[in-house]
């Protein structure tokens, strides 16, 4: 049967990326309603889409920070019918937190949170009445572990990961599947605006010492990291993977480079050693954390070897 899949955040990255893969399903199994805040940005969709305009992907206008928009929006569906809902739109936001104003931070967590929030809201109550649903949520391997400079971001991913979690226990008992994709660092436009943004911050509300690690130390150093990034559409064939899998996992990374960077926090309770691996490798002692990275990749590939035998 064809499923609507209502995508929030679509007029580029991950979420332009995953409307134009599902739409050009060989088996066309889902009709795909792609949602924007801003329909003016819709022309590098609709390009991508090509063919599958307007058959098996429509576009909406889709504000996750105006109830009024969602209603809208779910409102003409037909039939309120939203099978599978993906949470994809985000912000993000670097830097020192002595420089970034409470009401940016506001902002941020208005999409990245709240947005969520709004959204499942709106479809819950429809999925638990048919008995059926997949709420798809675009994390990130930040909603697991922090990352210096990336407190607010971070935070925003990790109440997200929260939210979820406790609403996966009950969404079980309606038979409504929850999925989280996690993924590293991926090339979109998202890495573009924040160090744009980064780039614009007075640094002159944080002290000398911070400003120069921020500028001179984590920036080309985060830099480096986005240059071995994933594409969106990788994410996008993952994040199809798991929508057309009948059993999805409650989380999915979809960078497997980046499992070490979860298993270190995984790996301590204490949460000690991944500040320590942080610490060393922000400020440059690598030495041991380069161990500590080649054990982990070690006893995963075991755990990998017990997997597949
Ligand atoms: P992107 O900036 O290309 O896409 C984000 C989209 O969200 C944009 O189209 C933007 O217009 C939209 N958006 C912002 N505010 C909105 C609002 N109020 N209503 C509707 N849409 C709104 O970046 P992306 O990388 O494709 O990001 C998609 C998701 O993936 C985000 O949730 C982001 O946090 C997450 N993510 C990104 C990365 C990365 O490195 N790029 C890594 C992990 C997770």
């Amino acid at each position: 049967s064809c499923r609507n899949v209502l995508i929030t955040g679509c007029s580029s990255g991950i979420g332009l990326a995953l409307a134009v893969r599902l739409a050009k399903d060989e088996l066309k199994r889902f009709k795909v309603i792609a949602t924007m805040r801003n329909l003016e940005k819709r022309k590098g969709l609709e390009e991508a889409a090509g063919e599958a305009m307007n058959k098996t992907l429509e576009i909406r206008e889709l504000d996750v920070c105006s109830e009024e928009s969602i209603k809208e929006c779910v409102n003409s569906i037909p039939g309120r019918q939203v099978d599978v809902l993906v949470n994809n739109a985000g912000l993000g936001m670097i830097g020192p937190l002595e420089t970034q104003s409470i009401s940016s931070m506001k902002t941020l967590f208005d999409t990245n949170f709240f947005g969520q929030v709004r959204m499942i809201k709106e479809v819950l109550p429809d999925m638990k009445q048919r008995k059926c649903g997949h709420i798809v949520v675009m994390s990130s391997i930040l909603g697991v572990q922090g990352l210096l400079f990336n407190d607010v971001y971070s935070a925003s991913k990790f109440a997200v990961e929260g939210l979820c979690e406790s609403l996966a226990v009950q969404a079980m008992k309606f038979n409504i599947k929850m999925s989280l994709i996690q993924p590293g660092p991926v090339t979109t436009e998202f890495e573009a605006k924040v160090y744009e943004d980064a780039a614009k911050i007075d640094l002159s509300g944080a002290d000398e010492e911070t400003a120069e690690i921020f500028q001179h130390i984590y920036i080309p150093y985060s830099e480096k990291i986005f240059t071995i990034g994933q594409r969106p559409e990788e994410v996008a064939e993952h994040t199809m993977k798991i929508i057309t899998s009948n059993n999805p996992p409650f989380r999915h990374q979809t960078n497997r480079l980046y499992a070490p960077f979860i298993a270190l926090k995984q790996a301590d309770p204490s949460g000690n050693l991944p500040l320590d691996a942080f610490y060393r490798l922000t400020f440059r002692q690598k030495r041991i954390f380069n161990a500590s990275l080649g054990l982990l990749r070690l006893l995963l590939r075991r755990k990998q070897k017990d997997v597949d035998s």
